[in-house]
Formats: structure tokens, C-alpha cells, sequence
């Protein structure tokens, strides 16, 4: 199994949607209640009490052609940032999901990409991060195709790619 790291979004995004209320393309981010989602800062499944935020969020990695920004919640309230090694995000669980790979040109690895049952996310992540060409996968749900969150080899940092 390769050593990884799940990476939620920007730590200053949080901070900013639930200071200013700003997302990163300048909407006014929009308070859900009773709206279970995915938290992309704890990475876990908020449930219909937990009130959420909703913004777009611009992508660090891939930079390029293949860049995208997406939709994401985020705790309305405080929330430990996910920062287990080598554990899969719980909120890649228990939905569908695509698993998308980039090379350090932020080029999409066509090859590497699979739409998978999160349950089962080990077999194409892995098959993913163990190929040399791989520089950052993202996990998206499959169906809204809104980023989940980053994996990266561990000691590797989420960087911009040229
Ligand atoms: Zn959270």
C-alpha cells in the first residue's frame, strides 16, 4: 500500500467562508440547514443538524487547461481539520465516486481515472498514486463531479502544478 495523505481544501478558504462569508470567486457563500453534505475541512459527512456552508472553491492542483473550480461545504461551525495519515477520507465513503489523476504538467492521466464505489476506492487510488507519472489525484463525487478532496503521496506537498 503507498504511504498518502487525504488534503482538504485551503485551511484560509474555511476561514474566509465562515469570517466573511466570501467563497473564492467572490459569491456570498450560502448557509445550508438540515442539509447533510460532505465537510471538505473535517472531510466527514455533516449530519442534518450541523448546520453548513456552501461556496466555490478554486483548485491549487491541476493548474492549466484541466484547472477547475467546485462547489463544497464546509461546517458552518468549527471543525478539526483531517489530517490522518494513510486513512481513506471518510467522506469518500458511501458514495459513488471519480478518481482523477494528474501528472506535474497538471495533464489528466486518462488511463488512471475511474469512477469507483468509495467503498471500494483502494484499488484505483492506489493503482493511481503507485504509478510514477502520478503527481496529485483528486476524488470527486461522480454524479455532481464536486472535489471530495486531494490525495497525495505522503511527504509530497499540494503544490501548484506549472
Ligand atoms: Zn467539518
Amino acid at each position: 500500500m503507498p504511504r498518502f495523505q487525504c488534503v482538504p481544501i485551503a485551511a484560509a478558504t474555511v476561514t474566509r467562508f465562515r469570517d466573511s462569508g466570501i467563497d473564492d470567486r467572490g459569491n456570498a457563500v450560502i448557509a445550508m440547514h438540515s442539509a447533510a453534505g460532505p465537510c471538505r475541512n473535517c472531510l466527514c459527512n455533516a449530519t442534518s443538524d450541523q448546520p453548513l456552508l456552501l461556496g466555490s472553491y478554486d483548485l491549487p492542483a491541476p493548474r492549466g487547461i484541466y484547472w477547475t473550480p467546485s462547489p463544497v461545504f464546509v461546517h458552518a461551525d468549527d471543525c478539526p481539520r483531517f489530517a490522518r495519515p494513510d486513512a481513506i477520507a471518510p467522506i469518500i465513503r458511501g458514495r459513488l465516486v471519480s478518481v482523477r489523476s494528474y501528472d506535474a504538467a497538471g495533464m489528466c492521466l486518462y488511463d488512471l481515472g475511474e469512477v469507483c464505489d468509495g467503498d471500494a476506492v483502494e484499488g484505483p487510488l492506489f493503482r493511481a498514486l503507485d504509478d510514477s507519472r502520478t503527481r496529485i489525484v483528486n476524488v470527486h463525487t461522480a454524479r455532481p463531479g464536486c472535489l471530495l478532496c486531494a490525495v497525495v503521496r505522503s511527504g509530497a506537498e499540494l503544490l501548484s502544478s506549472p
